[in-house]
């Protein structure tokens, strides 16, 4: 039997190397849908090399594009929220959530209200509706596997142990290309500067987290939801090598560690196949040639980001909501070239003092505080450049 997968975001950096490993091994899996924002070229050549029966643009204006490029084939070509959700809710058995952002949170939401086996790169949906989307999870009986690396090495050291049992988490950060610049230097880095990651080939939004730190504070607040510990117990120790992926300590004083390559098909992988385990042809991690493992305390002076999203998981209410989409909204004016790269800190930190308001009861709240959240911030942005 063939494992049916559906890609949301299939075009992106975790999509293509999803896409890798399926088409490595034609005999375990089979591609019902992809779907991308705009790179429809891309979408239709995937779409038909991998025999997908549904295609679908996120961008509603593109479908006469892609209904033309997909003319005389057999696959379905659709648009918008709706056919995103149908991606999702479909007739996958597995859905790939690799959408960047709290764009990709409804179509998720769709995939756990149908009750699927969802595999979960878009940390910004769980950090934006975690509760709401464990609940649904649990009602709907669907299952969140964690495809982020530091989660899905917590999430494999958690096998068959007590859960009862375990004293702390520790996710590890790579501390990203500035972990050994001054504020000063970074008053001034580039965008290329920003995204030139030094272990990990990410998208944009992510590589520009990675070197603010952000992405491990979204992490923290993934790894609460995903994990069901306070954030007391979620320590973050900065691991310049990203060969121990996280840890997970006992009670009884025992660590387990997961170690790998810094290639996100081994986390993929292991969700595609889970609770089985498949082969990859991905390069292995040679111990001698690393040879050594370090470990550092981070820096939330320098890196600020940090020290908010601890405060947004606190404070919870809306403030997670309003962390992720400032720091979106930033994330995109500093790619941009609008604002510099300690005004992405800066400007989640303004909208936090700004914006507090009563934790959502449903989707439709989220999405109308992220709305919310992404006005405040352009308007913080647009006085920092005026
Ligand atoms: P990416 O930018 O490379 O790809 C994003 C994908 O989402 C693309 O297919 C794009 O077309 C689609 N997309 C973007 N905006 C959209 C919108 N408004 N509506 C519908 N689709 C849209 O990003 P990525 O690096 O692959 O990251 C995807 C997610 O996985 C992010 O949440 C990221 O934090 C997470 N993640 C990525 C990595 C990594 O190594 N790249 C590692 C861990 C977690
Ligand atoms: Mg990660």
């Amino acid at each position: 039997m063939t494992r049916k997968i559906a890609i949301l975001g299939a075009t992106g950096s975790i999509g293509r190397s999803t896409l890798d490993l399926i088409e490595a091994a034609p005999d375990r899996f089979e591609i019902v849908a992809l779907t991308a924002a705009s790179n429809v070229e891309q979408l239709a050549e995937d779409a038909e090399r991998t025999g997908a029966r549904l295609a679908v643009v996120a961008d509603e204006a593109l479908l006469p594009q892609l209904r033309e490029r997909l003319s005389g084939t057999n696959i379905h070509a659709a648009a918008g929220p709706a056919a995103l959700a149908e991606a999702a809710a479909g007739e996958a058995d597995l859905v790939m959530a690799a959408i960047v952002g709290c764009a990709g949170l409804a179509p998720v939401m769709a995939a756990v209200q149908a009750g699927k086996t969802v595999a979960l790169a878009n940390k910004e949906a769980l950090v934006t509706a975690g509760a709401l989307m464990l609940d649904a999870a649990t009602r709907h009986g669907a299952t969140l596997l964690p495809v982020d690396s530091e989660h899905n090495a917590i999430f494999q050291c958690l096998a068959g142990q007590d859960a009862h049992r375990v004293a702390r988490l520790i996710l590890t950060a790579s501390g990203g290309p500035f972990r050994c610049s001054t504020a000063e230097e970074m008053a001034n880095v580039t965008p290329a500067e920003a995204v030139a990651h030094p272990n990990w080939s990410m998208g944009a939004k992510i590589s520009v987290d990675s070197a603010t730190m952000m992405n491990k504070g979204l992490e923290l607040i993934e790894a609460h939801y995903l994990f069901g510990l306070p954030g007391e117990r979620i320590n973050i120790v900065v691991h310049p090598q990203s060969i121990v992926h996280s840890l997970v300590e006992f009670a009884d004083g025992s660590m387990l560690a997961q170690l790998g390559p810094s290639d996100m098909r081994v986390p993929i992988a292991h969700v595609l196949a889970w609770p089985e385990r498949m082969a990859t042809h991905v390069e292995r991690l040679d111990l001698l040639a690393a040879a050594r493992l370090d470990f550092e305390a981070p820096d939330e002076l320098r890196f600020p980001a940090l020290r908010l999203a601890r405060q947004a998981l606190d404070a919870a209410r809306s403030a997670p909501i309003v962390l992720n989409a400032a720091n979106e909204v930033a994330v995109a004016a500093f790619l941009a070239g609008a604002i510099h790269f300690p005004d992405i800190a800066a400007t989640v930190e303004r909208a936090l003092d700004t914006m507090d308001e009563p934790a959502p009861n449903s989707i439709e709240e989220v999405i109308a505080l992220d709305l919310q959240a992404r006005g405040v911030a352009d308007r913080m942005i647009a006085e920092l450049a005026a």
